[in-house]
């Protein structure tokens, strides 16, 4: 989730991301995250919209809520604004190392980065290995489909807290 990655910015559809991206095979075994290009970086993204979550810290933990950004599309789960996110949500962060690495983790388990830099496989409904987009949301671990509410309706976050599995 780059700022200047021009596939991304193009993409309209989820599969639009994964069509015509001249990569090596299995790219993601051969290259360490930090190796990676742009186009391969932008492509480990799986598109599950987990990170969109809104998430409350308390004693060094995590917890996830089932309010998404107001500028998440629930039923693709691509963001509305992507080009423009970081000047528009100030607390949007990028997907970069640090981030990858912050602890207490608050990418969910499944999130393609974190699995990669932890020495875990691509899961086999991941994109990359499918050829499909649709297969984030066929294997049910996108939030499509999901029970949520939009953050602009909450008032308190408590009050969403979720125990989904693959957070
Ligand atoms: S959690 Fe990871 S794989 Fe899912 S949308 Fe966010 S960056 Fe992409
Ligand atoms: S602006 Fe919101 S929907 Fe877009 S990437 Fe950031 S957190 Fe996700």
């Amino acid at each position: 989730m780059q700022k200047d990655n021009i596939q991304l910015k193009k993409a309209t559809t989820p599969q639009s991301r994964f069509k015509n991206q001249d990569v090596e095979p299995e790219f993601w075994k051969k290259k360490k995250l930090e190796e990676m290009n742009k186009t391969e970086w932008e492509l480990l993204c799986d598109g599950c919209g987990k990170c969109c979550l809104n998430k409350l810290e308390c004693k060094g933990k995590i917890y996830f809520t089932n309010a998404h950004c107001r500028f998440l599309n629930p039923k693709n789960c691509l963001c509305r604004i992507y080009e423009h996110r970081f000047d528009v949500v100030k607390d949007c962060r990028d997907i970069d190392l640090k981030a990858i690495r912050e602890k207490p983790r608050w990418l969910p388990r499944t999130c393609a980065y974190w699995l990669l830099d932890n020495g875990y496989d691509l899961p086999s409904w991941h994109p990359l290995k499918t050829g499909k987009a649709n297969s984030v949301f066929e294997a049910g671990v996108s939030l499509k489909n999901r029970p949520l509410i939009n953050e602009s309706e909450v008032e308190d976050y408590e009050d969403y807290i979720v125990d989904w599995q693959d957070l």
